[in-house]
């Protein structure tokens, strides 16, 4: 008999280790799958050099006192391996090592009707079986490289996520391709070090001030006092750009300025997060803020022919529809001599070669080539296992992500019809990239938990949404989505980064404040729009 669990979560991620935290304390047993040797979900892969996370202290961490109560930061915005050593330190504090098997694949999971649970196959052809199965497999944990016509020749060519321990990438030759989150941070951090480095950019990324600092452990704790308060308001706010109620066109424009600048100064998430209530559903308002992002950046780039790639004088793009990454001298590296950069919207690449990069303008010599070019976002690590729900029928068939395919549909981005007893925090259709992991995993780990208190009390086995609460959730994402400028982007988030994928929103847009409601009012009420038997 293979061995029989309350609940399977796959990903030592931020969501998947507390959710195994909440799913314990409420004595169910309970077993966490991790393909990595170590916790730390997409953390694990993310090792490029200047990897970090883009969300000042405190707000990518738990609001459980005895975490953050004895855990101290020694940046505002931690590394990959400070990140890595607080993951580590939560589990130990948890107690959640015992409950982890690491370094184990999770290659399928189907449903069984007759015995209203999962088989779950382990790599090696080991099996478990379990009542509910969590995939907390992470958003952006299966890369994305583009098929460029002679990839394979190159040899030393990497993904973001895939950077080999030690490479010797100084007084090299280093190409990057993509200018998202992860080649912004990658193209700072190594550019005084390498003989050359060749950028490749498809859009500019319009990034804003990161202002890091270090903290001492005395400002750690003179930050604490104003802890509960700050994870009072992280659950209440609505997400990115909402703090503030006022419109943009509301102030004048000297009271604009003075906003922008408080913003500006203040760095991190603010320009984003803390701008008019406006800033992503006005095409007029996010215009406004370009101008003000563009007199900002544009004279910090030496040449003009440069600037117009990096800043050009009209937006690419509504601005915070993709995401702004966070910089500290990003737009100087590239008035480096060491530096060059190809503009992809003027001569597209047409293969790579053994010795570089080839476009219709010229070829680029390089010895190293980083594709920073992101993802198979929020479905591509779910999609990557045999999951089958009732009568055999796969997610990846239910789920058509392909431009002809019928789109994902769930409720509350966390189950699916078909599908019983599966939920998928950090999923689609959920803020999840909007939102700060670590707060999103409370928000959902919170409404599972309370789900299934909710069955063990009433004695039930299996629950699945309705197909009336799936066609309420698609429309409320869809409405969400269609009242911001996210659909005139052809972003990630509307799953366009990868050819031949159907248009739809990856994540919900309406607010995190009003995410929150949804979950909650479910729960008051009951749980409407879920069968349980
Ligand atoms: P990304 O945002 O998807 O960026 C991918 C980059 O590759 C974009 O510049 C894209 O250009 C380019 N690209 C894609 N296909 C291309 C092609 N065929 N030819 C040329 N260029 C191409 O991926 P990411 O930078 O890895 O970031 C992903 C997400 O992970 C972030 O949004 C964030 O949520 C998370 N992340 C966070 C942090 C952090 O907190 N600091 C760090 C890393 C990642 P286009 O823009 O033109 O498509």
């Amino acid at each position: 008999m293979p061995p029989f669990f309350d609940a399977v979560v796959v990903g030592a991620s931020i969501s998947g280790l507390w959710t195994l935290h909440c799913l314990k304390r409420q004595g169910l047993h309970v077993l966490l799958v991790d393909a990595c040797p170590d916790v730390g979900g997409s953390w694990q892969y993310h090792r490029y050099p200047g990897c970090g996370v883009d969300a000042e202290v405190p707000y990518y961490e738990y609001s459980e006192p005895q975490l953050w109560g004895e855990w101290n930061w020694h940046s505002k915005f931690p590394d990959q391996a400070e990140i890595q050593r607080y993951l580590s330190f939560v589990c130990d504090k948890l107690g959640l090592r015992p409950h982890l098997r690491l370094d184990t694949r999770v290659t399928a999971a189907h449903w069984i009707d007759e015995t209203r649970s999962w088989n779950i196959r382990l790599d090696l052809d080991r099996l478990v079986t379990s009542r509910y199965f969590v995939s907390c497999a992470g958003y952006a944990t299966k890369p994305y490289i583009p098929d460029f016509p002679g990839r394979a020749t190159f040899k030393d060519a990497f993904h973001t996520s895939q950077w080999p321990d030690g490479l010797q990438y100084r007084d090299k030759r280093v190409g990057v391709v993509g200018t998202g989150a992860s080649g912004v941070q990658l193209i700072e951090a190594i550019a005084s070090d390498v003989k050359e480095l060749v950028v490749f950019q498809r859009s500019p990324n319009l990034a804003t001030p990161k202002r890091q600092q270090a903290l001492t452990p005395q400002q750690c704790r003179e930050m604490k006092v104003s802890y509960p308060a700050v994870f009072r308001q992280r659950r209440s706010r609505s997400g990115y750009a909402v703090t503030h109620t006022t419109k943009t066109f509301d102030h004048s424009m000297a009271e604009r300025q003075r906003t922008w600048e408080r913003l500006w100064r203040k760095g991190g998430s603010a320009p984003w997060r803390d701008n008019y209530v406006d800033l992503l559903t006005d095409g007029s308002a996010s215009d406004a803020f370009y101008e003000f992002w563009l007199h900002k950046t544009r004279h910090r780039i030496g040449d003009s022919r440069t600037a117009d790639i990096l800043a050009p004088n009209r937006p690419p793009y509504p601005f915070g529809t993709r995401r702004p990454a966070l910089e500290s001298r990003y737009f100087e590296v590239f008035n480096q001599a060491n530096v060059h950069l190809v503009d992809l919207q003027n001569e597209p690449i047409t293969n790579v070669s053994p010795s570089g990069v080839r476009t219709t303008g010229t070829h680029y010599d390089v010895d190293i080539l980083v594709f920073a070019t992101g993802f198979d976002f929020i479905t591509g690590a779910m999609l990557a296992m045999d999951v089958r729900g009732r009568h055999g029928r796969r997610l990846a068939g239910c789920w058509d992500v392909d431009i002809d395919g019928s789109g994902i549909s769930t409720c509350f981005g966390l189950m699916s019809r078909g599908f019983p007893n599966m939920f998928f925090p950090m999923g689609p259709q959920a803020p999840t990239a909007l939102g700060f992991t670590p707060h999103m995993a409370e928000i959902q780990a919170g409404w599972l938990s309370q789900c299934l208190s909710k069955m063990k009390a009433d004695g039930h086995e299996v629950v699945e949404p309705t197909e009336g609460a799936e066609t309420m959730w698609r429309e409320e994402v869809e409405r969400a989505n269609h009242s911001t400028l996210y659909p005139q982007s052809e972003s990630w988030y509307m799953g366009q980064n990868i050819e031949g994928r159907r248009k739809q929103p990856l994540c919900y847009v309406g607010g995190i404040d009003r995410y929150v409601n949804f979950l909650d009012c479910n729960v008051q009420e009951g749980f409407p729009g879920f069968d349980f038997a």
